[in-house]
């Protein structure tokens, strides 16, 4: 037994040799193996993880990028209205008509965005660079197009493109009554309307206008709103009410003749431009059958003032409102001929 137990126990202790010896190696090898695959797994497993969080980074900061220059410009046509406003405000403060508007314009603008591209590189680490590089008029006598260059930069995201935006003149002061009268005397305006005193009467008549006092204490539109009256040969509907009611609110039609907005910032008349008019109503009177200079504003303030006869377009307690209009032209673009 005694030996048994020996022979056992030497059995033993060879096959724990056994396992030590010689396959020992190749036991650490195996798991040395199984070490390193799990590892390179857990690389592998870690690197995919960390790859798809960079993806997600890029999706987000690529958004982010795009949802801040989209909204740089949608403020785009902001600021380039608050730029048309603030120098029609300049023209008349100061009343002197701007040289250049649309030069005036573009350096205003372009200040501007010097300012907003600060902004933007202070808050979002965006490098903007950006300027007007044009404002174009078009068939809309109201409105314009204004077009900039914008270049910006993000680490690996970028934007190169020209935006044009449409801005309005709707709302903005005409400065041309104050132009051509400020030389006059008693020229003056509120919130919606110049009153003309004498100055108009004293401009037409040193411009060689007969019935010139006609237009004495004379009124029209200060502000630019467009008539909605359209086609505008109804103005003469209902007995004259919807003239009434255009006079009353002081709108402004779109004409061939008459100036645009930029160019009546420069003191204009009228230009080349497809423009718009507006009408001066000289004041209330219960005379009738009389003539003289017609009464749109780019006749009235232009090198070629011609006449217009007497438009009666409403009666209240013997008084006549009245419109001088040229037979041929004003009268029948507004559906006025059997006034
Ligand atoms: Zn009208
Ligand atoms: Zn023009």
């Amino acid at each position: 037994m005694k030996i048994k137990r020996k022979i056992k126990k030497n059995n033993e202790k060879n096959s724990i040799n056994f396992l030590r010896d010689e396959d020992g190696n190749f036991s650490i090898m195996i798991s040395a193996l199984l070490l390193i695959g799990f590892l390179m797994l857990s690389i592998i497993v870690l690197n995919t993880a960390i790859e798809n969080g960079n993806e997600e980074n890029e999706i987000i900061s690529s958004n982010s990028f795009q949802y801040i220059m989209n909204d740089y410009i949608r403020n785009l046509p902001l600021l380039e209205r608050e730029a048309l406003e603030e120098l029609s405000e300049d023209v008349i403060k100061n009343e002197r008509p701007s040289l250049d508007s649309k030069s005036d314009l573009k350096d205003r603008i372009d200040e501007k965005l010097i300012e907003k591209n600060q902004e933007y590189y202070d808050n979002y680490n965006i490098l903007i660079n950006s300027s007007l590089i044009s404002i174009e008029n078009t068939t809309n006598p109201f409105s314009y197009k204004f077009k900039a260059h914008i270049a910006s930069v993000k680490g690996d995201y970028s934007f190169d493109n020209i935006v044009s935006s449409d801005v309005d003149c709707i709302n903005l002061r005409d400065p041309v009554p104050l132009l051509f009268c400020k030389g006059y005397h008693g020229l003056s305006w509120n919130d919606t309307s110049y009153n003309y005193g004498n100055s108009l009467s004293e401009f037409l008549k040193s411009n060689g206008v007969e019935n010139y006092s006609f237009y004495e204490n004379a009124s029209s539109p200060l502000i630019v709103r467009k008539c909605p009256y359209d086609p505008y040969v109804h103005h003469g509907d209902d007995d004259g009410k919807i003239m009434k009611n255009c006079r009353d609110n002081g709108y402004y039609h779109e004409s061939r003749d008459g100036a645009c907005y930029l160019c009546r910032l420069e003191g204009k008349g009228g230009c080349e431009h497809y423009g718009f008019e507006t009408f001066i109503n000289p004041k209330r009177t219960n005379e009738t059958g009389r003539v003289s200079a017609c009464g749109s504003d780019h006749v009235i303030f232009s090198d070629d003032i011609y006449p217009g006869v007497e438009v009666i377009y409403n009666s209240e307690d013997g008084l006549n409102e009245i419109l001088y209009l040229d037979p041929h032209g004003h009268k029948v673009k507004y559906g006025m001929s059997d006034f």
